[in-house]
Parts: C-alpha cells; structure tokens; sequence
C-alpha cells in the first residue's frame, strides 16, 4: 500500500478559479499512483480579512461565536470548490467541514484549542479510494458550535489530521518555496533554510514570520510530526521542520523576524505597591489579552510607569478595560501606540554563543534605531522598535549576522 499524505495549501495558492484547479492537479498528482490523500485547505486569498472588515461594519464589539459562524464561510467555500475541480480531472472527491471530521475543540471561540479527533468520515471516504477534502481553520465545541482556531489556523489543522491520521507526510505548500533566514519579501537576499528545528520554528512563527502559524509547529513538535514547508507553484523540495541535531547548532542566528502587527501601551505613574502588576494584568486576562512584552520603570517619588506590548487588533479592548482601572488604582492615564514592531534574533546556537544580543544592539545603534523594549529567551532576542524602521533593521540585522546567499 501507498503513503498517506496530508496536504494544506494556503490562502494565496487558492486565489482564484485558476489556482484552485492548479492544486487540483498538484493533488491528483501526488495521489497517483496508490497513495491516499487528504488536502486541506484555506479561504480563497483575502477572504478572511474581508469577512473580518464585513463583522465590524456592523458592529466593534461582535460575539465571539458569531464571528466563527461568519468565518468558517469561507473554508467551505474552497473545499467545495477543489472537490469539484478534482471531480473534473476524473478523480473521485470528497468535501467535508471541520465539525463533519469530528474535530472537536474547545469553546474559546476566535481561537480555539483542539481537544479531539475522531476523522471517522475522513478514513471511510480514503477506503472508498476518494481523494478527501478538509476545511482548515475550523473546529467545532462538544455542543456543536463552529469554532475558528486563530489565523493561520488552516496549518494546525493540516498538522492536527497528520497526528491524528498517522500519516507518513504533511506537506505545507504556500506561496515562498519555504522557511527563509528572513521573510523574502522583505529581505532579498534570504536564504531557504533546508532544515529548521521545531523550537526554532516556534520561537520565529510566534516572532512573526507567518510562514506557519505558532500553534502548528507547537502541535507538530508534541506530535512528532514532521513537517514539510514548499512551494505550490515549483516542485523543489521545501525546508523540513524536524527534530533538532547537531548540524543547527553552528549557526549562531538561524532567522531573523519581524513583527508589526503589535501596539504599545502605557499606564502612566501607578502607584508602586505590591498588588498593582496582579490587578492589571490580572483584568487584561479576564479578558483573554494576550500580553507580551512588559516593562516597568523604576519608581521615583511612588509613582511608576508601566509599558506593555499586546496584538493591535486588541489595543482598543485593553484601553476600555484599564479605563476604569487606572481611576480604581489612582494611576495617572493610559496612553497606546499603534507605531511600533517587533523584531527579533532566533536560534538554537545562541544557547552556546556569548556577545549575540550585543551584536544585535550595535547593530540598531548604528542605523540610529532607538531600541524602546527588549526582551529575551534562551534562543531568541526581541527589540520594540518604531514601525518605519521595521525593514531597515531587519536587512541590517541580516547582514550582521552573515544570513545571505553564499557567496561563490
Ligand atoms: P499561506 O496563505 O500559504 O498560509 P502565509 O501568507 O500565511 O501563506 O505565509 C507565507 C508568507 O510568510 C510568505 O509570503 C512570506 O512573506 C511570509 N514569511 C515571513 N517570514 C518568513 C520566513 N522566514 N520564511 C518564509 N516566509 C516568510
Ligand atoms: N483563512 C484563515 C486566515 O486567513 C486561516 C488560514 O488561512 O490559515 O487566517
Ligand atoms: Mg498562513
């Protein structure tokens, strides 16, 4: 008997009618000759952001459960779609929706957590030799309510049915040719890294480089699946998300990435006792905000000031619940800046490498970039920059760290 493959393909490699019967034959392809096949995919290039725009011309403040029915839409979309482009080429397909293949999830809707998967219909349809289609992106809870599991969530679910089907391969075929030391649209000369490991992928997804969404190479790591990031318009073979060996740990900095989807909140002059961090972020919490760096000035006088960084598109709920805080706790105003980014080092070779966040810091200062936050981990060192720096301190970190092409 054959392999079984899971396959996702990405927002962009499914734009158009064109491009959904170009994985059409990519799909059939790979079936041939006896292997069996499960395809998932996401929504046709910017239909999430649209669906997204459509919520809040109706409201800023939509239900969460509301906002998954509106954007599972557009999976199903697709996966309707590619099964009848692949019906057309001759080869028996199947559709299915995420709550049809039983993954189940659990009620944190607009990011929920896979909790099982049953992929019943999923392995009657391969016995009956079809091709099977999956809708990424979506689960449902044990009630039955459409779930959504965060953008870029179609990779989990492509990672999640690899687990979950033991399958021998999980391709990722997206719109770069796989993961580069630096996003290639932004840093011309990137290198494709042929292989990267899973804690340097997590440390580089959760740091901003989309190329996987965070929560999949989280998955793939628990799982042991391994994971193949490629092109969906060139047959090369791609970057292999594996288990780390000795090889990696040459390079000092494996990728550099950035971030600027993030804002920047201050509370000015809180009271310096103990029990204030507790409160506020505490109410940030309640509210699943999601904080990222935080910094906290020294007190003079009592009063302190404290900065955190959190998701933009959360920026507007965290300035309504710490409106009301900072009265409570005598705090004198909160202030918030949409212009900042992150951008960050990663690699496992740090752990054995004095000097690297030095490098990285020499490096802004010479460009003239004011560093305004910094926060490290044991393979990775993140600055807040302002935003209009973003490209420049990448490609100049790029070069620092000697991340392009080999030279002849
Ligand atoms: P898809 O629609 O297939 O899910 P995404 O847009 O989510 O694709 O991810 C692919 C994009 O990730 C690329 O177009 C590229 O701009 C971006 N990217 C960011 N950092 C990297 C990186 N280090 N390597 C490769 N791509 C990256
Ligand atoms: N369509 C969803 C998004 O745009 C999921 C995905 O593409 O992976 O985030
Ligand atoms: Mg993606």
């Amino acid at each position: 008997m054959g392999q079984l493959i899971v396959q996702k393909y990405g927002g962009s490699s499914v734009a158009d009618p064109e491009k959904i019967k170009n994985v059409a034959r990519r799909v059939a392809e790979s079936a041939a000759p006896d292997h069996r096949v499960v395809v998932v995919v996401s929504a046709m290039g910017k239909t999430t952001d649209g669906l997204l725009a459509l919520a809040s011309a109706i409201t800023s403040n939509p239900d969460p459960r509301e906002m998954d029915m509106l954007l599972a839409t557009g999976e199903q979309v697709t996966i309707g779609l590619l099964a009848m482009a692949l019906q057309s080429l001759g080869r028996p397909a199947c559709s299915f929706t995420g709550s049809q293949v039983g993954l189940y999830t659990d009620e944190v809707h607009t990011s929920a957590r896979i909790t099982r998967i049953t992929a019943e219909r999923i392995s009657a349809a391969l016995d009956a030799g079809k091709i099977v289609v999956v809708a990424g992106f979506q689960g449902m809870t044990e009630k039955g309510d459409i779930t959504t599991l965060g953008r870029g969530g179609s990779d989990l679910t492509g990672v999640a049915l690899a687990a979950a089907l033991k399958a021998d391969v999980c391709e990722i075929f997206t719109d770069v040719d796989g993961v580069y030391t630096a996003d290639p649209n932004v840093v011309p000369d990137a290198r494709k890294l042929a292989r990267v490991s899973y804690d340097e992928m997590l440390e580089m997804a959760s740091l901003g480089a989309k190329v996987l969404q965070s929560r999949s190479v989280e998955f793939a790591k628990k799982y042991g699946v391994s994971v193949h990031v490629r092109s969906t318009f060139k047959p090369d073979p791609g970057t292999l998300v594996t288990r780390e060996d000795h090889s990696m740990e040459e390079a000092v900095v494996t990728g550099i990435t950035h971030d600027r989807g993030q804002a920047k909140v201050s509370i000015l002059r809180v009271p310096d006792r103990p029990g204030i961090a507790a409160q506020v972020f505490g109410s940030l919490g309640a509210q699943s905000i999601i904080v990222d760096m935080i910094v906290q000035n020294i007190s003079r006088e009592g009063l302190t000031d404290i900065s955190f960084t959190l998701p933009r598109a959360d920026r507007q709920r965290a300035e309504r619940v710490l409106a009301g805080l900072v009265r409570e706790i005598g705090a004198e105003g909160v202030v918030a800046d949409d212009r900042v980014a992150k951008v960050s080092i990663v690699g496992v070779g740090m752990r054995s490498h004095a000097g690297v966040a030095a490098r990285m810091f020499t490096t802004m200062s010479k460009e003239g970039i004011n560093i305004q936050m910094i926060s490290t981990s044991e393979i990775a060192v993140s600055c807040v920059i302002e935003d209009k720096y973003t490209e420049l301190a990448v490609r100049a970190l790029h070069d620092t760290f000697e991340l392009g092409r080999e030279r002849e």
